[in-house]
């Protein structure tokens, strides 16, 4: 890959910020877009926009095609059986919320138990936590090793005949760990149990293929993959889906309706009400282009080449202490730490007038805060157009700060 060419395709990152050259090192949160997004949506504003699934004019077939054309750009990218199980959401948040609004409450009991990691983003621990309250259902928590891995052993002794629900994150945002999800998925159905997989910080960053994976819902965002923002995907096992009731209601989801009923569309139409995110999907349909243009085994070697030398750069640095595992290999593109007794806000105001860009904060993770033992963490997080000397600028900003704080 040759990483100025593929910066170059990135108009955001040739800008300054504070008078100082870009080091963009907040992809976790959301990532850049390629021109080649950028243009996607302006074009179709340009010389297509139109609503989808109505008019029988020429604009509304051409964007009916392109909506439709991006979906299936999105099952082959995840290897889903049909597009009928691809579901245009919000984001991750949102398909989450359906399956857990739609799924969990309609099966749920008190007897049941809904099993999770205490590392989960919030969005895939609140909705539980609301289907715990409104079932009776119990929620249980796997227990993490030390180093914040999910070991085989540990998610065995958490699910068994009463569990219904799996829910866990394939990579964590703040811990950067890789959660062996093909195996807690067969775990899980062998209890007759279902397995939802928050996918948010795994899509941008490997191959991942559904059936090969066996899960029965698969949660990811746009945003975070070069995407537009507020574009996002449900992926569902068709029968699963088909048993499920709708959660929004109103136009475009319904067959056919009366004063007193309505019968809904077939899927994935169903979950689809309104006018949806046309513009989104399409830009989501580009980001894909791009990232299979590039491929994704050379995004995630460039995501394994990129770690293992921050690893190495900020463990040499005294006072640093990183989260979760040292081996690059159990990881995905990011690394959450501390700096002696630096505040990561103060870090990072720090950091910022030099022109880098990274995350403080709880990350939507206070659970997993606690289990650290911090109030918050500093956070770098990587993708396919960041550079070992950006790793660098990094790792001397981080000097400087120490010195600064002194
Ligand atoms: N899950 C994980 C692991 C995340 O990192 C994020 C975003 O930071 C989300 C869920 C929520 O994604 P969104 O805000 O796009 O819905």
């Amino acid at each position: 890959m040759n990483i100025s060419s593929v910066r170059n395709d990135f108009p955001i990152l040739k800008q300054e910020v504070n008078e100082q050259t870009l080091v963009y090192l907040d992809n976790a949160a959301t990532s850049q877009k390629p021109q080649i997004v950028i243009d996607a949506v302006s074009k179709y504003y340009e010389t297509t926009n139109s609503n989808v699934h109505r008019g029988v004019h020429t604009l509304g077939s051409q964007a009916t095609d392109m909506y439709e054309g991006a979906r299936e750009k999105i099952r082959e990218f995840i290897n889903a059986a049909e597009t009928a199980e691809i579901i245009y959401t919000r984001g991750t948040t949102a398909a989450i919320n359906i399956v857990a609004t739609s799924f969990g409450i309609a099966n749920l009991s008190a007897e049941d138990e809904i099993v999770i990691s205490p590392a989960e983003h919030h969005s895939n621990l609140i909705p539980w936590q609301q289907v715990a309250r409104i079932t009776g259902a119990t929620l249980r928590y796997f227990e993490l090793e030390s180093d914040g891995t999910l070991s085989l052993e540990k998610a065995a002794a958490a699910i068994n005949h009463r569990t219904k629900i799996v829910a866990l994150a394939h990579a964590s945002n703040v811990l950067g760990t890789i959660n062996p999800i093909k195996e807690v998925a067969a775990m899980a159905h062998a209890e007759d149990a279902i397995i939802i997989v928050d996918g948010a910080q795994a899509v941008p960053h490997m191959s991942v293929d559904v059936q090969a994976l066996d899960v029965d819902f698969y949660a990811f965002s746009g945003h975070k993959m070069m995407g537009p923002t507020g574009i996002g995907v449900l992926y569902g096992k068709r029968e699963l889906l088909e048993e499920m009731e709708p959660v929004e209601f109103g136009g475009e989801m319904i067959d056919f309706v009366t004063l007193d009923d309505a019968t809904w569309k077939e899927l994935p139409w169903k979950f689809e009400a309104g006018t949806p995110i046309i513009a989104g999907a399409i830009g989501l349909g580009a980001a894909i282009d791009y990232l299979k243009e590039l491929g994704m085994d050379t995004v995630a070697q460039h995501g394994e080449e990129i770690i293992t030398y921050a690893l190495e750069q900020l463990t040499a640095i005294e006072g640093l202490e990183i989260h979760g595992p040292i081996d690059p290999k159990k990881r995905t593109a990011l690394i959450s730490f501390n700096v002696s007794d630096i505040h990561p806000h103060d870090l990072s105001t720090v950091l910022d007038e030099q022109g880098i860009a990274i995350r403080a904060g709880h990350h939507c993770a206070q659970p997993l805060m606690k289990w650290l033992g911090a109030s918050a963490t500093a956070r770098a997080s990587f993708y396919v157009y960041n550079t070992k000397e950006e790793v660098d600028s990094l790792v001397k900003a981080i000097e400087l700060t120490k010195e600064y704080f002194g």
